[in-house]
């Protein structure tokens, strides 16, 4: 059996086109100036709040707020649906199939799309150490020894199905595959893509980034957190990764 560890691809990440805005701005004759110091992310979300009211000038002693106090007072009046116009494509690779089963029930401003265990073939599936079940603790062996024998019992059980089921050969191996992922534990390594957007990602964090119990959610929400923190840090400013007492990172929520 291989273990397998967590890797997060961002593929898609926030993006300003400078020149369709422009375009508006001069359509609305309209003229707006970019804190130098944002990010695309930032932008587009400050450009949307923006609409809200027609507050666009290029006139600095107008300018009430630089980029990061606007999302910051965004966020303080509770104005959060403007941080839904920032959104990121990851794809999670050796996660298990236990949290992809947690990480699914957040349904709000989340797409998902992972691979299947009817269409592949999982008899070389990887493992996810469960909750960072440590190789010198006695359960490891006890774990391991019971994760082998399932994946023996997988591949003897697609090997058995040759009678019954469907006649169609896709449709066939689909069944055959079927059967035998049900005896999968929770620990099978899966990929799964996620795209999902600033605010949807604040929520996920708050509730799941900092559970002390669940390392491999900590563990992700950490992973999530530093790549969307580093695109855009004003739309996660009140989140932060810090190392708790057990040695391991935790997410957590400054008020
Ligand atoms: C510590 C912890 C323990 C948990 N334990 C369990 C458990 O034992 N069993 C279990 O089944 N789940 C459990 N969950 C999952 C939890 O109940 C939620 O399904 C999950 O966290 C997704 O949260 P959400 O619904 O807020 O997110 P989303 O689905 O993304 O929804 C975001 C927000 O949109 C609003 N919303 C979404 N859908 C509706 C709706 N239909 N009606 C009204 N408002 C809506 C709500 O304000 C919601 O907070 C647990 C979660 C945590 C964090």
């Amino acid at each position: 059996m291989k273990i397998k560890h967590p890797k997060i691809y961002v593929i898609s990440r926030p993006n300003l086109d400078e020149i369709e805005l422009e375009k508006f701005l001069i359509d609305n004759k309209l003229s707006w100036k970019k804190d130098e110091l944002s990010r695309p992310g930032e932008q587009v979300v400050e450009i949307s709040g923006r609409v809200c009211y027609m507050s666009f000038t290029d006139d600095i002693a107008k300018i009430r707020f630089p980029n990061r106090k606007y999302i910051e007072n965004l966020i303080a009046r509770g104005h959060e649906s403007v941080l839904e116009h920032a959104s990121w494509t990851f794809i999670l690779d050796g996660v298990s199939r236990s949290f992809t089963h947690q990480l699914v029930r957040h349904r709000v401003g989340f797409s998902y799309s992972q691979l299947s265990q009817q269409y592949h073939d999982e008899s070389e599936a990887e493992m996810i150490l469960p909750n960072g079940l440590d190789k010198s603790h006695p359960a490891y062996a006890a774990w391991e020894h019971a994760v082998d024998g399932v994946l023996v019992a997988y591949r003897s059980l697609v090997g058995m199905i040759v009678d019954g089921g469907p006649d169609d050969t896709r449709e066939r191996l689909r069944w055959i595959r079927s059967v035998a992922r049900s005896l999968l534990p929770n620990a099978t390594s899966t990929t799964i893509a996620i795209t999902a957007n600033a605010r949807a990602l604040r929520h996920f964090l708050s509730l799941r980034g900092s559970l002390e119990g669940d390392y491999e959610m900590r563990e992700i929400s950490a992973l999530l957190l530093k790549t969307v923190a580093s695109d855009a840090p004003a739309l996660f400013s009140d989140f932060e990764v810090v190392m708790h007492e057990d040695g391991r990172e935790i997410v957590v929520k400054n008020m």
